[in-house]
């Protein structure tokens, strides 16, 4: 894959956060480093960088689209309460039985919904971000 210096700027913010961004704070970002940069060519680099699988992507409920550097196998978590995304490590689901029934699974991507501990805490019950 090419790498131009706008990609590797991408790539360097993604890498540098863990709050899962969506383009648009990307976007924000990267116009800091370059100012010239355009929101097209942002999305044109997320996607191209998701393709060549330098990046993750998931989709929560309320389709927004947000970024991951990390592409070591984990699953993710969305607070329905704050909107937070976080990483849950060591978390799988059995795809064996799939797999025994014919199956061939390219990737599994896990979203969990719920609370996080700190909405739990301040009783946010079922306030659904949409
Ligand atoms: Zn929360
Ligand atoms: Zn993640």
């Amino acid at each position: 894959m090419r790498y131009s210096s706008r990609r590797e700027a991408i790539l360097k913010i993604l890498r540098d956060t863990k709050s899962h961004p969506n383009a648009e704070w990307v976007y924000a970002k990267v116009r800091e480093q370059i100012p010239n940069v355009s929101l097209g060519t942002v999305y044109r680099n997320l996607k191209e960088l998701s393709d060549a699988g330098e990046l993750n992507t998931l989709e929560t409920e309320c389709g927004s689209l947000h970024f991951d550097a990390d592409t070591s196998p984990h699953a993710h978590f969305v607070c329905n309460g704050c909107g937070a995304i976080s990483d849950v490590f060591g978390y799988s689901e059995d795809t064996a039985a799939l797999e025994k029934s014919g199956y061939r699974i390219d990737g599994v991507k896990t979203v969990i919904y719920g609370l996080c501990p700190h909405c739990v805490k301040e009783n946010k019950a079922h306030t659904r971000l949409s």
